[in-house]
């Protein structure tokens, strides 16, 4: 091989192999702080880099604790506690008067035919935690077995029932989104049993009396996954369709007094902001 080729082979060797270390060195600088960086291509919407080095860190919050059957956990350290088993100074009846349910032993228990009871705050966009239980055993000649439920705003029932054993429309057993969507599965524990819902809400826009993008809701029964990001047609209704009113960016929340024995227990919610907001 002439000399002249063994030189070029010699210069583009050199060219590769100062390629991978300038690489290399570059690696190196995007690996040296774990802070972020301004240098990073922006994301979609222009605000953020990633990685950026500016962006805000989230807010700390202390996790609570799950409950078990004999005891409550704890709520996250930034919830909002709306029945820790002692007083209902939170609720109100449908006319703004006290809420007459019974409480007991760190749980409250509908009072048949007293009423719903309904939060006196107003809330939107929510993570919101419930526990509670059906009367056992089933009482004989009910037809509706611990009938209760969890309206959002107001108006959008979660269904509360007994539904280990027993049968109803899949639309109106518990966890059903009452009159609209069952849920995914039945995750049901035993008449008695202390139960949860674990629900993120998000209200509807409405305009000229049309949806024009409705409440969503995701909701958990005992951990299992019963709505996914569901889009709620409307106020839930027995019979009839689903009717669509405003109910603007927020309302109470209220349970239900379906004249059954239902518990109630450990209620918080967390009201829900966007990222990078304090
Ligand atoms: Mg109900």
């Amino acid at each position: 091989m002439k000399s002249w080729k063994l030189f070029s082979l010699f210069i583009i060797a050199a060219y590769i192999i100062s390629g991978i270390f300038l690489l290399s060195l570059a690696q190196t600088k995007h690996h040296i702080s774990l802070l972020g960086y301004d240098d990073t291509p922006l994301l979609p919407g222009g605000k953020w880099h990633v990685h950026d080095i500016n962006r805000p860190q989230p807010v700390k919050v202390t996790a609570g604790t799950y409950s078990t059957q004999a005891r409550v956990g704890l709520p996250p350290s930034d919830a909002e506690v709306l029945f820790d088993g002692k007083d209902l100074s939170k609720w109100r009846g449908a006319k703004g008067g006290p809420a007459l349910w019974t409480i007991r032993d760190g749980y409250m228990e509908v009072a048949p035919k007293t009423g719903d009871i309904y939060t006196r705050e107003e809330y939107g966009n929510i993570q919101l935690h419930v526990e509670w239980a059906t009367p056992a055993p089933l009482q004989p000649g009910h037809e509706y077995q611990g009938n209760s439920g969890v309206f959002l705003q107001g108006a959008y029932e979660l269904q509360v029932f007994e539904s280990s054993v027993t049968l109803i429309y899949a639309d109106g057993e518990a966890g059903a989104i009452y009159g609209q969507y069952p849920p995914l599965v039945n995750s049901s524990r035993a008449a008695g049993e202390w139960q949860d819902f674990d629900v993120v809400f998000s209200p509807g826009r409405f305009k000229d009396g049309k949806m024009e993008i409705p409440p969503y809701i995701t909701a958990f029964q005992n951990g299992v996954l019963i709505h996914n990001h569901t889009a709620i047609m409307g106020d839930s209704m027995n019979m009839v369709l689903p009717v669509v009113k405003d109910h603007g960016q927020t309302g109470p929340l209220r349970l239900q007094d379906h004249h059954d024995l239902v518990r109630y227990r450990n209620i918080w919610v967390r009201r829900l902001k966007d990222y990078d907001t304090k």
